[in-house]
């Protein structure tokens, strides 16, 4: 059997877990929270890093920080994960969903000017599979009309847009570090803040509305309830498994691109002839081998695909089901313009085996069954 995914294991992690049990440290922000966010900010050059309980909650924070009231709009794809949309939602906003563009399943950025209204806040963009948006077109229209930009870069660590590192050029940037993402601690994310005015308010909202961080470090002599907030910091534990992977991060990234590369040489035939369209990667964009989709003809063809692999002991599955049809999002939102892209490239999209430590016989194996199920 094939598995779809294998959370990532480096090496060390076992040897940081017991390290911090020894520290007798456990709530958070201790040494190897430290250790993460200063991996952060060094690697990726961000200003600052703070470590989360989820992408969820570090989206949800993004929305406090971004002072989203109700009646407010936030702009967002509608090929994108819940929480995306939720954490604007749970701020009083009303979502207005964009088509997407078919060659990344990331926001189409043409759309986005003609969305916006008096009442529009953010522009909240999810960069798919590790691959960028059209960030200098995104930024200009952000900057032009006085908007924030968030970017939900949950499966695009390492990935880059022109040099840069995604996550770190919006406004905010928000990473996952969920099972299945690049980079793992069973559940866990991280909030960028790119910009100094959202530091203070930031490590409140995520120490329970208090100011405990900046009583810590003797700036205050009293501890008390400043704002609204909530527990959006990770144990130690949590945050000692994940440098044991951060500190490899180069040989994992490297790791996953060859995987991903394989697959691609591997499928390029079977899409010359026709039978499957194979993921494009824009020319500024360096991505992180996040995953490997194919795209079929339509939903009837991909459910058959997914059947006949699950026979043969290869566990494949599809993504994102569009959030402006779903109960939340009719209910929360509305779709700007007319839905080209969205429903029929999402139902079109069948993710392959893919993980960190993916062997190239398995690689082989996976696409020898898909020739085999067109021929
Ligand atoms: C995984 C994912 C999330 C949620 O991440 P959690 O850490 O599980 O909260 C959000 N957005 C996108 C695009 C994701 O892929």
């Amino acid at each position: 059997m094939i598995p779809f995914n294998i959370p990532t294991h480096a090496g060390n992690e076992e040897k940081y877990l017991k390290q911090a049990m020894k520290n007798r440290k456990l709530s958070g922000d201790g040494l190897f929270t430290k250790k993460c966010q200063g991996w952060f900010e060094k690697n990726l050059q961000c200003p600052k890093a703070l470590l989360t309980t989820s992408c969820t909650h570090a989206l949800d924070m993004s929305a406090i920080l971004a002072e989203i009231k109700e009646g407010d709009e936030a702009i967002i794809p509608s090929y994108a994960f819940p929480s995306t949309a939720s954490a604007f939602v749970l701020r009083g906003a009303k979502i207005v969903f964009l088509d997407i563009r078919p060659d990344t399943m990331n926001i189409d950025e043409k759309k986005i000017e003609g969305a916006i209204t008096g009442k529009t806040r953010a522009i909240v963009i999810v960069h798919y599979a590790g691959i960028s948006c059209e960030m200098d077109a995104i930024m200009d229209i952000a900057r032009r009309h006085g908007l924030l930009v968030i970017e939900d870069a949950a499966q695009a660590v390492m990935s880059k847009y022109k040099g840069r590192f995604l996550g770190t050029i919006g406004d905010i940037g928000c990473y996952s570090f969920h099972e299945t993402k690049n980079f793992t601690c069973g559940e866990g994310g991280a909030i960028v803040l790119n910009s100094k005015r959202f530091f203070e308010r930031a490590e409140i909202i995520r120490e329970k509305g208090t100011n405990r961080a900046k009583y810590f470090r003797g700036e205050v002599d009293k501890y008390t309830w400043s704002d609204i907030g909530s527990s959006y910091l990770p144990s130690e534990l949590n945050a000692a498994y994940l440098y044991g992977q951060l500190e490899m991060a180069d040989k994992i990234n490297k790791d996953r691109l060859s995987v991903w590369n394989s697959y691609y040489q591997r499928l390029k035939p079977l899409e010359n002839i026709g039978c499957v369209e194979l993921m494009s990667i824009p020319e500024d964009c360096e991505h992180n081998g996040h995953m490997f989709y194919i795209k079929t003809k339509d939903l009837g063809e991909r459910t058959r695909l997914i059947k006949y692999l699950k026979k043969h002991g290869i566990m494949t599955t599809f993504h994102f089901l569009p959030l402006h049809s779903s109960t939340a999002g009719l209910k929360f939102g509305r779709f700007h313009g007319k839905d080209r892209f969205t429903t029929k490239e999402s139902e079109r999209i069948l993710r392959l085996p893919f993980y960190y430590g993916l062997k190239e016989k398995d690689v082989e194996k996976v696409v020898k069954r898909i020739s085999g199920f067109y021929r």
